[in-house]
């Protein structure tokens, strides 16, 4: 068995865990994000690789929700975390002597989701990551598609409506500021200022700052309206960026993952049912289906193409 580091660094967590071949993890380590994300990181590194079971690691695979340059893993631009040092591969180098390879979150765990999840022996495949924001990952022919600079599958920032609601990237109106869980908490808000919220409102203590993505999605599966509409309203958006994707890349598989993706089918039938609408006249539509690796995907993904990247590099 070869256990491979594999560190997620999402919008509030940090994930660091030893993974056999199998996408198994075997010990983890979790640190918060707080305003210092690589120097947190490199703590749960330093913390993980410590344990006697990483003795043997050769290689290391970083998941971070941020425009990732490939091959030097270096942040580019992150609306969402703040990283006190973007040269992501280089903090990990200075302390470990380990093959080093960075990808976007949602790419790595597309990948994760590819060979141990719901795209299992799928290889026309892609992935929308429903969290905090909105990421994506492309896998075509098998292989993860990273574009020229590291940066494709950035399904989130895809504009569905000019001049719509702000989004964290600095426009307006992308796919992100529409269905993602910030936009859910703001519609939500918006709603029990308006005074059509009651049951949000009174879940939240009273206090519309204390709605949240997770509070409408709790609401909704205990059945409350407004809390359903909510997520349907998201989930038609979504509907409505994945029609793009499937005429793009026409997949086998739609595969949606992220924090929000939890509320199932909430989320997921709005979104089939605009897809079926919109583009089942001219062709089949793939199936869409919820991530199966729930927020082990990232670090287990990044493990896997950092294992496969070192095993190349000492076979060539
Ligand atoms: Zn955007």
């Amino acid at each position: 068995m070869t256990l491979t580091l594999g560190v997620d660094v999402g919008g509030t967590k940090i994930l660091a865990a030893l993974v056999d071949e199998s996408g198994t993890i075997h010990q983890q380590v979790h640190r918060d994000t707080s305003s210092a994300a690589t120097k947190n990181m490199v703590q749960a590194v330093e913390e993980i690789m410590s344990l006697p079971e990483a003795k043997g690691v050769k290689a290391a695979g970083i998941a971070a929700a941020a425009y990732i340059s490939y091959p030097e893993g270096r942040v580019e631009f992150a609306p969402n975390v703040h990283f006190d040092d973007p040269d992501l591969r280089l903090a990990i180098l200075r302390s470990f002597d380990l093959a080093v390879v960075v990808e976007n979150d949602a790419s790595a765990a597309a990948w994760g989701e590819r060979l141990f999840g719901a795209g299992r022996g799928i290889d026309e495949m892609i992935m929308v990551a429903v969290g905090t924001g909105i990421g994506g990952g492309i896998v075509i022919g098998g292989e993860l598609i990273r574009g020229a600079r590291g940066f494709a599958g950035e399904f989130g920032h895809m504009t569905l409506l000019e001049g719509g609601p702000d989004c964290a990237c600095g426009e307006r109106g992308c796919l992100e500021s529409l269905a993602s869980g910030r936009a859910i908490e703001a519609m939500a808000k918006q709603k029990a200022v308006e005074g059509s919220a009651q049951a949000l409102l009174e879940a939240a203590g009273g206090d519309v700052d204390n709605i949240s993505g997770e509070l409408v999605t709790v609401l909704a599966s205990q059945g409350d309206e407004v809390s359903k509409g909510i997520l349907g309203e998201a989930g038609r958006w979504l509907g409505i960026g994945l029609c793009s994707l499937i005429n793009s890349f026409d997949p086998e598989l739609v595969v949606v993952g992220g924090g929000v993706a939890e509320a199932g089918d909430l989320l997921l039938d709005p979104a089939r049912s605009v897809v079926e609408s919109r583009i089942a006249g001219r062709r089949s539509v793939p199936e869409i289906v919820p991530a199966t690796l729930g927020n082990e995907a990232g670090a287990v993904g990044a493990a896997a193409l950092a294992m496969s990247s070192y095993e190349r590099r000492q076979a060539g």
